[in-house]
Protein backbone atom coordinates (compact mmCIF):
# COMPACT_ATOMS: atom_id res chain seq x y z
CA UNK A 1 0.00 0.00 0.00
CA UNK A 2 1.49 3.46 -0.65
CA UNK A 3 1.35 5.98 1.53
CA UNK A 4 -1.38 8.76 0.76
CA UNK A 5 0.15 12.26 0.43
CA UNK A 6 -1.90 15.21 0.50
CA UNK A 7 0.52 18.80 -0.38
CA UNK A 8 -1.08 21.83 1.48
CA UNK A 9 0.68 24.79 -0.30
CA UNK A 10 1.64 24.39 -4.03
CA UNK A 11 3.95 26.92 -4.39
CA UNK A 12 8.54 26.98 -4.91
CA UNK A 13 8.46 23.86 -2.25
CA UNK A 14 4.82 22.71 -2.39
CA UNK A 15 5.03 21.90 -5.83
CA UNK A 16 8.66 20.63 -6.51
CA UNK A 17 7.85 17.81 -3.35
CA UNK A 18 4.67 17.30 -5.22
CA UNK A 19 6.70 15.98 -8.20
CA UNK A 20 8.97 14.56 -5.96
CA UNK A 21 6.78 12.38 -4.11
CA UNK A 22 4.67 11.57 -7.39
CA UNK A 23 8.12 9.87 -8.69
CA UNK A 24 8.11 7.51 -5.56
CA UNK A 25 6.84 3.69 -5.56
CA UNK A 26 5.98 3.68 -2.26
CA UNK A 27 3.85 7.32 -1.90
CA UNK A 28 1.23 9.11 -4.13
CA UNK A 29 0.00 12.33 -3.98
CA UNK A 30 -3.96 12.16 -3.81
CA UNK A 31 -4.18 16.41 -3.72
CA UNK A 32 -2.70 20.05 -3.61
CA UNK A 33 -3.78 22.89 -2.38
CA UNK A 34 -4.46 26.26 -3.96
CA UNK A 35 -5.16 29.59 -1.62
CA UNK A 36 -6.58 31.55 -4.89
CA UNK A 37 -7.49 29.98 -9.10
CA UNK A 38 -4.29 31.69 -10.24
CA UNK A 39 -2.18 30.60 -12.89
CA UNK A 40 -0.29 28.00 -10.69
CA UNK A 41 -3.88 26.45 -9.70
CA UNK A 42 -4.27 25.81 -13.28
CA UNK A 43 -0.86 24.71 -13.93
CA UNK A 44 -1.55 21.94 -10.92
CA UNK A 45 -5.13 21.10 -12.61
CA UNK A 46 -3.03 20.86 -16.53
CA UNK A 47 -0.25 18.98 -14.57
CA UNK A 48 -2.79 15.90 -13.31
CA UNK A 49 -3.22 16.83 -9.79
CA UNK A 50 -6.17 16.73 -8.22
CA UNK A 51 -6.47 20.47 -6.72
CA UNK A 52 -8.21 21.09 -3.13
CA UNK A 53 -8.90 24.93 -2.17
CA UNK A 54 -6.48 25.76 1.04
CA UNK A 55 -8.80 28.13 2.35
CA UNK A 56 -12.50 26.56 2.26
CA UNK A 57 -14.28 29.94 2.29
CA UNK A 58 -12.61 30.46 -0.93
CA UNK A 59 -14.13 27.88 -2.74
CA UNK A 60 -16.54 29.92 -4.23
CA UNK A 61 -13.54 32.07 -6.40
CA UNK A 62 -12.25 29.18 -7.95
CA UNK A 63 -15.75 27.87 -9.33
CA UNK A 64 -15.90 31.66 -10.64
CA UNK A 65 -12.69 31.20 -12.80
CA UNK A 66 -14.07 28.02 -13.58
CA UNK A 67 -10.88 26.34 -12.13
CA UNK A 68 -11.97 22.65 -11.46
CA UNK A 69 -11.39 21.68 -7.76
CA UNK A 70 -12.17 18.28 -5.81
CA UNK A 71 -12.85 20.04 -2.55
CA UNK A 72 -11.22 21.76 0.34
CA UNK A 73 -8.30 20.93 2.32
CA UNK A 74 -10.91 19.41 5.30
CA UNK A 75 -12.13 17.05 2.14
CA UNK A 76 -8.28 16.36 1.34
CA UNK A 77 -7.49 15.50 5.28
CA UNK A 78 -10.17 12.53 4.68
CA UNK A 79 -8.22 10.86 2.30
CA UNK A 80 -4.26 11.29 3.55
CA UNK A 81 -2.34 9.37 5.72
CA UNK A 82 -0.06 12.68 5.88
CA UNK A 83 -0.10 16.07 4.71
CA UNK A 84 3.06 18.30 3.78
CA UNK A 85 2.68 21.49 4.55
CA UNK A 86 4.38 24.00 2.55
CA UNK A 87 2.56 26.91 3.07
CA UNK A 88 4.65 30.38 3.98
CA UNK A 89 6.47 30.83 6.65
CA UNK A 90 4.46 30.65 10.56
CA UNK A 91 1.29 29.63 8.64
CA UNK A 92 1.80 25.70 9.04
CA UNK A 93 1.54 26.02 13.05
CA UNK A 94 -1.87 27.77 12.04
CA UNK A 95 -2.81 24.96 10.21
CA UNK A 96 -1.34 22.60 12.70
CA UNK A 97 -5.16 21.87 14.73
CA UNK A 98 -6.86 20.91 11.87
CA UNK A 99 -4.13 18.17 11.31
CA UNK A 100 -4.68 17.11 14.66
CA UNK A 101 -8.30 17.24 14.48
CA UNK A 102 -8.45 14.80 11.25
CA UNK A 103 -5.59 12.51 12.99
CA UNK A 104 -3.04 12.93 9.75
CA UNK A 105 0.43 13.13 10.14
CA UNK A 106 2.42 16.18 9.33
CA UNK A 107 5.51 17.35 7.72
CA UNK A 108 6.14 21.47 8.30
CA UNK A 109 8.63 23.52 6.56
CA UNK A 110 11.46 25.40 7.89
CA UNK A 111 10.06 28.69 8.12
CA UNK A 112 7.97 27.44 11.30
CA UNK A 113 9.38 27.54 14.62
CA UNK A 114 10.76 24.22 16.00
CA UNK A 115 8.40 23.33 18.00
CA UNK A 116 5.65 22.92 16.17
CA UNK A 117 6.81 19.21 15.34
CA UNK A 118 8.07 16.41 17.70
CA UNK A 119 11.42 16.61 15.72
CA UNK A 120 13.21 18.83 13.47
CA UNK A 121 14.68 16.30 10.38
CA UNK A 122 17.64 16.43 7.98
CA UNK A 123 18.13 12.88 6.17
CA UNK A 124 21.93 12.69 6.77
CA UNK A 125 21.97 14.13 10.52
CA UNK A 126 19.21 12.78 12.24
CA UNK A 127 17.21 10.44 9.76
CA UNK A 128 16.23 8.09 12.67
CA UNK A 129 14.99 10.23 15.49
CA UNK A 130 12.17 11.13 12.48
CA UNK A 131 11.09 6.77 12.77
CA UNK A 132 7.39 6.69 13.54
CA UNK A 133 6.62 10.20 14.44
CA UNK A 134 3.66 12.31 13.79
CA UNK A 135 4.93 15.93 12.93
CA UNK A 136 8.11 16.39 11.99
CA UNK A 137 9.72 19.36 10.73
CA UNK A 138 12.41 19.67 7.93
CA UNK A 139 14.40 21.75 8.23
CA UNK A 140 15.45 25.34 6.33
CA UNK A 141 17.72 25.78 2.99
CA UNK A 142 20.46 26.96 4.40
CA UNK A 143 20.40 24.44 7.94
CA UNK A 144 20.24 21.97 5.26
CA UNK A 145 22.90 22.93 3.53
CA UNK A 146 24.99 23.16 6.96
CA UNK A 147 23.49 20.02 8.27
CA UNK A 148 24.37 17.99 5.37
CA UNK A 149 27.90 19.35 4.82
CA UNK A 150 28.91 19.12 8.76
CA UNK A 151 27.67 15.38 8.65
CA UNK A 152 29.77 13.99 5.94
CA UNK A 153 32.63 16.18 7.79
CA UNK A 154 31.81 14.21 11.28
CA UNK A 155 31.77 10.98 9.80
CA UNK A 156 35.33 11.29 9.44
CA UNK A 157 36.82 13.75 11.78
CA UNK A 158 36.95 15.00 14.89
CA UNK A 159 34.44 18.15 15.00
CA UNK A 160 35.57 20.71 17.66
CA UNK A 161 33.72 24.00 16.21
CA UNK A 162 31.67 25.27 13.10
CA UNK A 163 31.62 29.16 12.07
CA UNK A 164 29.94 29.77 8.94
CA UNK A 165 29.26 32.97 6.92
CA UNK A 166 26.12 32.90 5.22
CA UNK A 167 25.47 35.45 1.77
CA UNK A 168 21.60 34.55 1.23
CA UNK A 169 19.64 35.33 -1.84
CA UNK A 170 17.13 38.24 -1.13
CA UNK A 171 14.11 37.01 -2.26
CA UNK A 172 13.01 33.62 -4.40
CA UNK A 173 12.89 34.20 -8.23
CA UNK A 174 9.53 34.68 -9.01
CA UNK A 175 9.01 37.31 -6.26
CA UNK A 176 7.70 40.67 -7.78
CA UNK A 177 6.38 42.06 -4.23
CA UNK A 178 9.64 43.03 -2.05
CA UNK A 179 13.48 42.61 -2.94
CA UNK A 180 16.90 44.28 -2.35
CA UNK A 181 17.83 45.70 -5.23
CA UNK A 182 21.12 47.78 -4.24
CA UNK A 183 22.73 46.68 -1.16
CA UNK A 184 24.24 44.42 1.48
CA UNK A 185 22.06 43.52 4.19
CA UNK A 186 23.57 42.15 7.48
CA UNK A 187 20.38 39.67 8.48
CA UNK A 188 20.36 39.44 11.46
CA UNK A 189 22.65 42.86 12.50
CA UNK A 190 22.58 41.71 15.90
CA UNK A 191 24.45 38.26 15.86
CA UNK A 192 24.62 35.26 16.02
CA UNK A 193 22.20 34.42 13.38
CA UNK A 194 19.23 31.87 13.82
CA UNK A 195 20.82 29.49 11.88
CA UNK A 196 23.36 27.76 14.22
CA UNK A 197 20.22 27.27 16.63
CA UNK A 198 18.51 25.67 13.89
CA UNK A 199 21.18 23.50 13.01
CA UNK A 200 21.67 22.17 16.80
CA UNK A 201 17.85 20.83 15.88
CA UNK A 202 19.61 18.50 14.43
CA UNK A 203 22.87 17.87 15.07
CA UNK A 204 22.43 18.72 18.93
CA UNK A 205 26.36 18.40 19.81
CA UNK A 206 27.63 20.49 17.34
CA UNK A 207 29.50 23.93 19.04
CA UNK A 208 28.41 26.41 15.76
CA UNK A 209 27.97 29.67 15.38
CA UNK A 210 26.74 31.70 12.17
CA UNK A 211 26.34 34.94 10.47
CA UNK A 212 24.30 35.76 7.63
CA UNK A 213 23.74 38.97 5.08
CA UNK A 214 21.12 39.27 2.42
CA UNK A 215 22.55 40.36 -1.26
CA UNK A 216 20.91 41.22 -4.07
CA UNK A 217 20.56 37.71 -6.21
CA UNK A 218 17.90 35.07 -6.67
CA UNK A 219 19.63 32.48 -7.75
CA UNK A 220 21.17 30.69 -5.04
CA UNK A 221 22.63 30.96 -1.21
CA UNK A 222 26.68 30.95 -1.13
CA UNK A 223 28.39 29.43 2.67
CA UNK A 224 31.82 30.38 3.64
CA UNK A 225 32.29 27.51 6.26
CA UNK A 226 35.24 26.99 8.70
CA UNK A 227 35.27 24.09 11.23
CA UNK A 228 38.16 23.41 14.06
CA UNK A 229 38.85 19.48 13.62
CA UNK A 230 41.08 17.01 14.26
CA UNK A 231 40.92 14.98 10.69
CA UNK A 232 42.66 14.44 7.16
CA UNK A 233 41.60 16.75 4.46
CA UNK A 234 42.31 13.79 2.03
CA UNK A 235 39.23 12.10 4.10
CA UNK A 236 37.34 14.60 3.78
CA UNK A 237 37.22 14.78 0.23
CA UNK A 238 37.00 11.34 0.00
CA UNK A 239 33.67 11.48 1.53
CA UNK A 240 32.22 14.67 -0.04
CA UNK A 241 33.55 12.52 -2.72
CA UNK A 242 31.43 9.28 -1.90
CA UNK A 243 27.55 11.30 -0.69
CA UNK A 244 25.69 11.69 -3.18
CA UNK A 245 23.91 15.03 -2.00
CA UNK A 246 26.90 16.75 -2.47
CA UNK A 247 27.78 17.98 -5.50
CA UNK A 248 31.75 18.54 -6.16
CA UNK A 249 32.10 21.35 -8.69
CA UNK A 250 35.65 23.20 -9.91
CA UNK A 251 36.80 26.23 -10.68
CA UNK A 252 38.57 24.91 -13.73
CA UNK A 253 35.46 23.69 -15.04
CA UNK A 254 33.77 27.00 -15.69
CA UNK A 255 32.09 27.09 -12.32
CA UNK A 256 33.51 30.61 -11.48
CA UNK A 257 29.78 31.46 -9.92
CA UNK A 258 26.43 31.02 -8.63
CA UNK A 259 25.66 32.03 -12.39
CA UNK A 260 27.54 29.43 -13.77
CA UNK A 261 26.24 26.40 -11.75
CA UNK A 262 22.73 27.59 -12.31
CA UNK A 263 23.42 27.71 -16.43
CA UNK A 264 24.79 23.96 -15.81
CA UNK A 265 21.70 23.01 -13.87
CA UNK A 266 19.38 24.60 -16.71
CA UNK A 267 20.72 21.40 -18.85
CA UNK A 268 20.81 18.98 -16.03
CA UNK A 269 17.42 18.95 -14.17
CA UNK A 270 13.55 20.57 -14.88
CA UNK A 271 13.09 23.91 -13.30
CA UNK A 272 17.28 23.85 -12.69
CA UNK A 273 16.53 22.42 -9.26
CA UNK A 274 19.68 21.58 -7.46
CA UNK A 275 19.11 18.78 -4.65
CA UNK A 276 22.46 18.51 -3.69
CA UNK A 277 25.43 20.94 -1.71
CA UNK A 278 27.62 22.46 -4.38
CA UNK A 279 30.59 22.82 -2.93
CA UNK A 280 33.89 24.17 -4.88
CA UNK A 281 36.37 21.85 -4.63
CA UNK A 282 39.47 24.27 -4.78
CA UNK A 283 37.74 25.84 -1.69
CA UNK A 284 38.84 22.97 0.70
CA UNK A 285 41.42 23.41 2.61
CA UNK A 286 42.59 22.86 5.82
CA UNK A 287 45.32 25.63 7.68
CA UNK A 288 46.14 25.11 11.20
CA UNK A 289 43.41 22.63 11.74
CA UNK A 290 40.77 24.27 10.63
CA UNK A 291 38.41 23.27 7.59
CA UNK A 292 37.71 26.04 4.60
CA UNK A 293 35.12 25.20 2.24
CA UNK A 294 32.67 26.98 0.61
CA UNK A 295 29.26 25.83 -0.84
CA UNK A 296 26.13 27.23 -2.97
CA UNK A 297 22.49 25.69 -2.06
CA UNK A 298 19.76 25.92 -4.69
CA UNK A 299 17.03 27.44 -1.90
CA UNK A 300 14.01 26.06 -3.96
CA UNK A 301 14.75 22.65 -4.25
CA UNK A 302 17.58 21.23 -1.75
CA UNK A 303 15.08 20.44 0.94
CA UNK A 304 12.86 18.53 -1.67
CA UNK A 305 14.89 15.17 -1.33
CA UNK A 306 14.39 15.47 2.48
CA UNK A 307 10.68 15.58 2.21
CA UNK A 308 10.58 12.35 1.01
CA UNK A 309 12.82 10.88 3.48
CA UNK A 310 10.96 12.45 6.27
CA UNK A 311 7.59 10.57 4.55
CA UNK A 312 10.01 7.03 5.22
CA UNK A 313 11.14 7.98 8.11
CA UNK A 314 7.47 8.75 9.86
CA UNK A 315 5.67 5.35 8.14
CA UNK A 316 9.12 3.43 8.75
CA UNK A 317 8.97 2.69 5.06
CA UNK A 318 12.75 2.15 4.42
CA UNK A 319 15.84 2.71 7.06
CA UNK A 320 18.24 5.82 6.39
CA UNK A 321 20.34 4.10 3.49
CA UNK A 322 17.37 2.54 1.80
CA UNK A 323 15.31 5.66 1.53
CA UNK A 324 18.18 8.12 0.86
CA UNK A 325 19.04 5.89 -2.08
CA UNK A 326 15.94 5.61 -3.18
CA UNK A 327 15.17 9.12 -3.02
CA UNK A 328 18.34 9.94 -4.82
CA UNK A 329 17.67 7.19 -7.84
CA UNK A 330 14.28 9.00 -8.13
CA UNK A 331 15.48 12.68 -8.36
CA UNK A 332 18.58 11.56 -10.62
CA UNK A 333 20.94 12.57 -7.40
CA UNK A 334 24.13 10.76 -8.70
CA UNK A 335 27.97 10.51 -8.57
P1 LIG B 1 5.53 30.15 -1.35
O1 LIG B 1 4.99 31.48 -0.99
O2 LIG B 1 6.24 29.98 -2.64
O3 LIG B 1 4.38 29.06 -1.29
C1 LIG B 1 3.46 29.01 -0.24
C2 LIG B 1 2.14 28.51 -0.80
O4 LIG B 1 1.22 28.35 0.30
C3 LIG B 1 1.52 29.50 -1.78
O5 LIG B 1 1.02 28.77 -2.88
C4 LIG B 1 0.37 30.12 -0.96
O6 LIG B 1 -0.71 30.51 -1.77
C5 LIG B 1 -0.02 28.95 -0.07
N1 LIG B 1 -0.76 29.34 1.15
C6 LIG B 1 -0.95 30.57 1.68
N2 LIG B 1 -1.71 30.49 2.80
C7 LIG B 1 -2.00 29.17 2.98
C8 LIG B 1 -2.75 28.45 3.94
N3 LIG B 1 -3.36 29.07 4.95
N4 LIG B 1 -2.82 27.11 3.83
C9 LIG B 1 -2.21 26.46 2.81
N5 LIG B 1 -1.49 27.10 1.86
C10 LIG B 1 -1.38 28.44 1.94
O7 LIG B 1 6.49 29.74 -0.13
P2 LIG B 1 7.69 28.70 -0.17
O8 LIG B 1 8.92 29.45 -0.55
O9 LIG B 1 7.29 27.50 -0.90
O10 LIG B 1 7.83 28.40 1.39
C11 LIG B 1 7.05 27.43 2.04
C12 LIG B 1 7.76 26.98 3.29
O11 LIG B 1 9.01 26.38 2.92
C13 LIG B 1 8.11 28.08 4.28
O12 LIG B 1 8.08 27.56 5.59
C14 LIG B 1 9.55 28.41 3.93
O13 LIG B 1 10.28 28.98 4.99
C15 LIG B 1 10.07 27.03 3.59
N6 LIG B 1 11.25 27.03 2.72
C16 LIG B 1 11.33 27.88 1.66
C17 LIG B 1 12.47 27.87 0.89
C18 LIG B 1 12.63 28.82 -0.25
O14 LIG B 1 13.74 29.26 -0.48
N7 LIG B 1 11.60 29.16 -0.98
C19 LIG B 1 13.50 26.98 1.17
C20 LIG B 1 13.36 26.08 2.22
C21 LIG B 1 12.23 26.13 3.01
Amino acid sequence: MKVKVAVNGYGTIGKRVADAVNLQKDMEVVGVTKTKPDFEAKLAVKKGYKLYVAIPERIELFEKAEVKVEGTIDDLLEKVDVVVDCSPNKVGAENKPKYEKAGVKAIFQGGEKSHVAEVSFNALANYDDARGKNFVRVVSCNTTGLARFISVVKSVADVKKVRATMIRRVVDPKEDKKGLVNGIMPDPVRLPSHHAEDVKTVLPDVNIVTTAFKVPTTLMHVHGISIELDGKLEDIVAALEDEPRIMLISEEDGFTSTAKIIEYARELRMRYDIFENVVWRESLAIHEGELFAVQAIHQEAIVVPENVDAIRAMFELADKEESMKLTNESLGIKK
